[in-house]
């Protein structure tokens, strides 16, 4: 049995809530987590189905990496598609999407065009990532953090401090968390 089911991530970024993601068992999209089934399979591979997300594998660093990988195709699905219709609204286009694991940042957007943003976004609640999707979105025209691009950001989304200012908040507990060690 998995153990009891964790709060949702909460979405007021004054929480005091510590957020404990390591609970084995579960697994969070969009701040709400999901119970994780795991067993035993000859093939590496994870998948939501219903409530659940079942992830199988020869072993557990096997399932680790189905599950992580299951986490990028996730984040760029849901992030993709909040990235577009963002983009769209501010008739600003971006040129490409790249989901990565890096340790240190939210997002980052090229002279390109391309709008990098960190898997991890998948995990909280929609209002808290759209921050970082429209913080880059602006970048596209304002590659720096010039006055005129925090204007540009305040105009985009007049609430963007409450996402700013939850990350801030729980940076590390997110940056910390490692599929295969913290959910499985
Ligand atoms: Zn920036």
């Amino acid at each position: 049995m998995p153990a009891a089911a964790p709060a949702p991530l909460p979405v007021d970024p004054a929480s005091d809530v510590v957020l404990e993601l390591g609970v084995p068992g579960w697994v969070y999209v969009a701040g709400a987590p999901y119970e994780l089934r795991a067993r035993r399979g000859e093939r590496a591979l994870a998948r939501a189905r219903g409530p659940f997300v079942e992830v199988s594998g020869p072993d557990r660093a096997e399932r680790g990496k189905a599950l992580a990988r299951w986490y990028r195709r996730t984040a760029r699905e849901l992030l993709g598609s909040a990235l577009a219709a963002d983009a769209e609204r501010l008739g600003l286009r971006p040129q490409r999407l790249a989901i990565r694991d890096q340790r240190t940042r939210w997002g980052s957007c090229s002279t390109r065009g391309t709008v990098s943003l960190n898997w991890r976004l998948v995990m909280v609640p929609p209002p808290v990532a759209r921050y970082v999707i429209v913080h880059e979105l602006c970048h596209l025209e304002h590659p720096n953090h010039s006055p005129a691009f925090w204007r540009a950001l305040a105009a985009a989304l007049p609430e963007w401090r409450d996402g700013h200012r939850w990350l801030r908040r729980h940076a590390l507990a997110l940056m910390s968390y490692r599929p295969a060690h913290s959910a499985l």
